[in-house]
């Protein structure tokens, strides 16, 4: 696996290094061997944080079907966290990614705000569900599923986009 290490990190991007525990401005609230969790830099609610897979992907552009559990694990994370902070009720939670070109870091990362109504009003359009920027998780669900199942070929190494 040592080969494939380098070609999932990008050492320009700073997700990466935060997944590799070597940004010392970003406190890690929780972590596991695929994913790691920390508070979003520019809060737009009391609870705000990123939750990342420590392989370098792209976007929710990027997903397909076979990264369903990947984004159920992700966000599994992010609520794991809110009830550690005493937030259980769900209808009080929003969880979504941002779309290109509406993304700040090119590194997947899952958005968990709470609670929603006292989500910034500056920041509430970045927020909007089901907009052109922000996707939900229920939605970005459905249309994983209606991606055609895996081809013979990963694309991790960023080359799938009209090359072919
Ligand atoms: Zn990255
Ligand atoms: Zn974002």
């Amino acid at each position: 696996m040592a080969s494939d290490e380098s070609e999932k990190y990008d050492e320009t991007c700073i997700f990466c290094l935060i997944a590799k525990n070597q940004d010392k401005e970003t406190e890690v609230i929780k972590q596991n061997e695929e994913l790691v969790c920390f508070r979003d830099i520019c809060p737009a609610a009391p609870h705000h944080y990123l939750v990342i897979p420590r392989e370098h992907i792209h976007s929710c552009r990027s997903l397909s079907r076979e990264h369903i559990h990947l984004v159920e694990r992700m966000t599994s994370m992010g609520t794991a966290v809110l009830k550690e902070q005493g937030i259980t009720n769900m209808e009080e939670v929003r969880l979504g990614f941002h779309q290109p070109p509406f993304i700040s870091v090119g590194h997947l990362h899952l958005h968990v705000l709470a609670p929603v109504r006292k989500i910034s009003t500056c920041f509430e359009y970045k927020f909007t569900p089901e907009t052109d920027s922000f996707v939900t998780v229920e939605s970005l669900r459905k249309k994983l599923l209606k991606t055609a199942p895996p081809a013979g070929i990963r694309c991790n190494f960023g080359k799938c986009f009209g090359l072919s």
